[in-house]
């Protein structure tokens, strides 16, 4: 039988995983300790916490949330003034979003935090599944994206966060990287900074899992037994982000390392980006949530969604 070479840190213990983009072999307790580090690193290099922050962790009951949530508990464990709340968003994507909302609640039952959950049916009046039914031009996931950014935001600010984190990895910083570059969108390329930036009416967002792959996290949940939703959501396909998640990935395959690559070219890019006026600077006259112009963006979006179901009604 083959047995697998010992791991490079430790040197006495059968690796379990090989890193291609840094040629060290790790077993799985190596493994868990440098993800560990590599968040602690994250937190402190951006400065993301305070000692007494009061910290919102978007919980979706994926592995990179679950993941998230364990290793703050944890981190937190060393700053006594410092609180780490789950806050969940349901979307009302059926048969989906039910499922990973129960592996949240088991998990901050767990591990003693607070839960909170919003929904898209209470603060919009639509779920997901009607808006797919219901949607114009943009896919799912833009709809999406908007209202939950919302939502999150909400959510934290009802906990009386000062910080909302989010399980951002890796590769979702190179997607959005390359995302933002095809679509010419300079204004949320500069957005995308793991640190986030303190904006009126916006709890500032930080993303501690920026440097950790994907398939580093997915190991990281499974070698500690977290039990998380792996199944994806009905409507992802439709994103062009899956495009370039596969197209990132074979490249990753052919040139490891390429997705850090993209990820710190955008942070040397991101200060460099001028985006004068780009904050909001008003209020939106239906929300009176914060917004550049005189309508929010969600406003917009549900606004229009409404309309076409009014035009669906039989007169
Ligand atoms: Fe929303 Fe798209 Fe994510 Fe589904 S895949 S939860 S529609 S952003
Ligand atoms: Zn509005």
């Amino acid at each position: 039988m083959k047995v697998a070479p010992l791991c490079t840190k430790c040197g006495s213990k059968p690796s379990v995983y090989f890193r291609p983009y840094s040629g060290e072999r790790l077993c799985p307790g190596c493994f868990a300790a440098s993800i560990r580090e590599r968040v602690e690193r994250t937190i402190s290099r951006f400065r993301m916490f305070e000692f007494d922050s009061r910290i919102a962790v978007g919980v979706s009951g994926g592995k990179d949330s679950l993941s998230l949530l364990h290793l703050l508990v944890e981190i937190e464990e060393q700053f006594p003034k410092a609180e780490v709340i789950a806050v969940s968003i349901d979307e009302g994507v059926r048969g989906y979003r039910d499922e990973a909302l129960r592996l949240a609640g088991e998990a901050c039952r767990s591990l003693g935090v607070e839960w909170r959950t919003l929904s898209f049916a209470d603060l919009f009046g639509l779920t997901m599944d009607e808006i797919t039914g219901r949607r114009g031009e943009l896919t799912p996931c833009s709809y999406c994206g908007v209202l939950r950014r919302r939502a999150l935001n909400q959510a934290a600010r009802d906990v009386e966060a000062d910080r909302l984190a989010t399980a951002h990895n890796l590769d979702d910083m190179a997607q959005t990287a390359l995302l933002n570059l095809m679509r010419g969108d300079l204004r949320r390329l500069a957005g995308m900074h793991p640190a986030g930036s303190d904006l009126p009416g916006f709890v500032r967002r930080v993303k501690p899992f920026c440097e950790v792959p994907e398939r580093e996290s997915t190991l990281y949940a499974y070698l500690r037994g977290i039990e998380f939703q792996s199944r994806p959501c009905p409507y992802a396909e439709t994103a062009m982000r899956t495009d370039i998640r596969r197209f990132l990935n074979r490249m990753e395959v052919k040139r490891p390392g390429i997705k850090f690559i993209i990820y710190r070219a955008a942070l040397e890019i991101i200060p460099r980006i001028s985006v004068g006026g780009a904050e909001p600077s008003g209020r939106c006259r239906i929300c009176g949530e914060p917004t550049r112009g005189d309508v929010c963006r969600v406003c917009q979006l549900v606004g229009e969604l409404s309309k076409e179901a009014e035009g669906e009604q039989p007169s």
